[in-house]
């Protein structure tokens, strides 16, 4: 299984504003002359040593992940801004030739998980065959309501793709070619349904929008399964923990929590999203920080304990992160 985070942004789409790509451009010129380095081949040398989001930062458009399995399906969840970019790489094959088939998997429908469907192109090519998934609400009815005059000049009546709708049942598996596909609820303000998606024995959890209320096993129930032994899961980390205490019932989780959830059901690596679109890079990296402090708490407390010390891979997602699953 192959996984593209198109959009790691949560809420809004957030573009580095000229002042602070001003500022990320004078810093890198003076750690360039500070390092040592004078000729401009030395340039590519430089930049191989600086943290990639110092450079580029973790990227501004809102959620949306693709999932690619055996070559042929295509997958995307939700319909971030990400989503735009994404339908663009697609123009490059069938679904530029009117004959793609897509499938749309929606967690719910806040607006930072449909903004990209108006500027998803594939839509608008006749021919193509476009698969719209929900739990809880209605895809047709968030399709009709985004496709209106005058707030989009093109009506749903006039969209050239032929829109299938599936409506899933909680907790029940489905299959899609190679992958198969469960949602078990996540908690937000509005249900919210994260999936569980599983490929040759491969699994991936996707957990956003989540406040992940429910912690224990017995208050997860049967949505425990969601999270259980997987080899990837994508966590809501909106906030720092400073700000989840603050934001009680805003629908948004923090790294720590997430950690202590894999370190609980055996997940084996996390991509921490949903980044707080009022969060500079440095304060998403503050936030990294943080959680490797937590990491080195949490070690230092299994040892003394005499428990096994948990290997867990983790990392804040990155806009154009592939992961291979
Ligand atoms: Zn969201
Ligand atoms: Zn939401």
């Amino acid at each position: 299984m192959h996984i593209k985070l198109w959009g790691v942004r949560g809420s809004i789409p957030t573009p580095a504003s000229p002042t602070v790509l001003d500022g990320q451009r004078r810093g890198l010129l003076h750690g360039f002359f500070q390092s040592g380095y004078t000729r401009p081949e030395e340039i590519e040398t430089y930049l191989q040593r600086v943290p990639r989001t110092f450079i580029s930062g973790y990227g501004g458009n809102t959620l949306c992940v693709g999932v690619k399995a055996g070559g042929e399906t295509r997958l995307f969840i939700d319909g971030g801004s990400g989503l735009c970019p994404a339908g663009a790489e697609l123009m490059a094959g069938p679904a530029g030739r009117g004959k793609g088939e897509i499938h749309l998997l929606f967690t719910h429908f806040h607006w930072d998980h449909l903004l990209g469907i108006p500027f998803f192109t594939p839509i608008y090519i006749p021919g193509n065959v476009i698969h719209l998934y929900a739990v809880e609400g209605s895809p047709e009815e968030a399709m009709r309501i985004l496709f209106q005059k005058p707030y989009f000049p093109v009506p749903y009546e006039k969209l050239g793709a032929k829109l299938v709708y599936h409506s899933l049942t909680p907790r029940e598996p489905f299959t899609l070619g190679e992958l198969s596909i469960t949602p078990y609820q996540l908690d937000h303000p509005d249900p919210c349904w994260g999936y569980r998606i599983e490929e040759a024995g491969r699994s991936y959890a996707h957990c956003v929008d989540t406040e992940c209320k429910r912690f224990s096993m017995a208050e997860l129930g049967d949505d425990a399964k969601l999270y259980r032994g997987a080899d990837l899961m994508l966590f809501d980390a909106q906030y720092s923990l400073l700000e989840s205490i603050e934001k009680v019932d805003w629908g948004h989780s923090t790294a720590n929590l997430g950690f202590d959830l894999a370190h609980n059901l055996g997940v084996k690596r996390v991509a921490f999203t949903h980044h707080n679109p009022a969060a500079s890079d440095r304060k998403i990296r503050d936030a990294e920080g943080q959680t490797r402090e937590y990491e080195r708490l949490q070690k230092e407390a299994f040892r003394n304990a005499g428990k096994r010390v948990p290997d867990l891979k983790w990392f804040f997602a990155r806009e154009g992160d592939e992961l291979e699953v």
